[in-house]
């Protein structure tokens, strides 16, 4: 995996509101940018998002349940 995506967990408790869901949590605060594909393009650097939206957003709808479960994303 390319080193320029960026998926991690950056604080273990927070309360924060979420980038994506817009929705206030106290939980796992996680830092999300997606691989660009388009030349000069740079994808929106999400500085604070909740476990669900970026599990959605790294693994897709089919398996974010499972690597959620996993704490695939959650070494800081
Ligand atoms: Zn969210």
């Amino acid at each position: 995996m390319p080193n320029y995506k960026t998926a991690k967990l950056v604080k273990n408790r927070d309360h924060f509101k979420c980038e994506m869901c817009d929705k206030l949590k106290m939980a796992k605060v996680y830092e999300y940018q997606s691989i660009s594909y388009v030349r000069d393009y740079i994808p929106h650097h999400y500085k604070k998002l909740c476990a669900d939206c970026i599990y959605k957003t790294a693994y897709g709808t089919k398996l974010w349940k499972k690597k959620k479960k996993e704490g695939a994303l959650d070494e800081m």
